[in-house]
């Protein structure tokens, strides 16, 4: 993992983290709260775009280390081509505030896309109409090692 400062987030990173919070679930209220004051670093070192949300001082003092966890919102990535080339995850700390944004890929490490190529999806409701289940859970050949372990958690 980089250390490198934390800086505010970019438009790009607040319309992808929008797509997420545009749904109502369990610390979406919370979470919106914090997206003006949100700054973020890279959270990965294997060339994807995947974000840490670095919350001020105080806020990170109170923040107890646990699990996060994933919210029940996925973003996949389509190219232009209609094929699916991977997809977006939000993390939340185990307090609700913002921890991770994650993209991940069935290729080579992609850059947070263009919003334009996301669709959303719930994935505690409904399946993907263009995937049989969360590529997530379902792809063996992800580059985006770190997220795995992770979304087992
Ligand atoms: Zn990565």
């Amino acid at each position: 993992m980089s250390f490198d400062p934390a800086r505010s987030l970019s438009d790009l990173e607040r319309d992808l983290l929008d797509g997420f919070l545009r749904f109502e679930f369990e610390g979406a209220v919370t979470a919106r709260t914090q997206v003006d004051s949100a700054r973020a670093r890279s959270g990965c070192d294997c060339g994807c775009g995947t974000i840490s949300f670095a919350l001020d001082h105080a806020t990170e003092a109170t923040v107890e280390s646990g699990p996060p966890s994933l919210v029940p919102v996925e973003g996949t990535i389509i190219d232009h081509d209609g094929e699916v080339v991977g997809g977006l995850l939000l993390f939340l700390q185990s307090d609700g505030s913002l921890e991770s944004m994650e993209v991940y890929s069935s290729g080579s490490p992609l850059p947070l896309p263009d919003p334009g190529t996301v669709t959303w999806w719930r994935s505690d409701e409904t399946q993907h109409p263009t995937t049989p289940s969360s590529l997530a859970d379902q792809c063996t050949s992800l580059t985006h090692e770190i997220c795995r372990p992770r979304q087992r958690t």
